[in-house]
């Protein structure tokens, strides 16, 4: 099962060569440098009109990169980490799964710790929304229970509408088989 959004880009620190341009145009390059322990290289190459271009060496797969990523306490490209923009996230997955994520960041302006898999959530959501804290105030508290409602209600519809959408594929599938045979008798 996935835990939420642990390939998001925006969750992790960044190291960007912008910044250090003018830097780098007073000093040589290529040159490697530590950063946390571990050895970065960056690199420049020609631009068409003069001047230099600089990048950071991925350690992992040795290409050029304008900005390098920290996960697992390792600095490398954001393809080596696998790390994905939020809306290439939101592009892949299915519109439920962006309602559950909708519902549990509602809950989390209540409880931080709010975590749940999705699994877990779709067999007891209705018990699942957090207990008000002491000094919130009512109509805050009831604002954030009926917004994470609203999205449980639009994720299971949502689901709905993906079963049925691939029961009706599913049934097509099989007539156009079923159809095929006939040709075939
Ligand atoms: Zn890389």
């Amino acid at each position: 099962m996935t835990q939420l959004f642990t390939n998001r880009i925006d969750k992790y620190k960044c190291i960007q060569i912008k910044p250090l341009s003018k830097a780098l145009k007073q000093r040589e390059v290529p040159f490697s440098f530590n950063l946390e322990g571990q050895l970065l290289e960056i690199t420049k190459t020609a631009c068409n009109y003069g001047g230099w271009r600089y990048w950071f060496v991925c350690p992992s797969c040795q290409k050029r990169f304008t900005a390098l990523y920290c996960k697992n306490e390792r600095w490398m490209c954001r393809k080596c980490h696998g790390l994905l923009y939020r809306d290439q996230i939101e592009e892949k997955q299915p519109k439920y799964i962006q309602s559950f994520h909708n519902a549990i960041r509602v809950a989390r302006k209540i409880d931080p710790q709010f975590n749940v898999y999705l699994i877990e959530f779709i067999q007891q959501y209705g018990n699942m929304f957090p207990m008000k804290p002491r000094g919130m105030h009512v109509q805050t508290y009831a604002r954030l229970k009926f917004e994470y409602y609203q999205q449980i209600e639009l994720m299971l519809n949502q689901m709905n509408a993906l079963t049925i959408s691939r029961y009706k594929h599913g049934q097509q599938l099989k007539q156009e088989v079923d159809s095929m045979h006939t040709k075939d008798n």
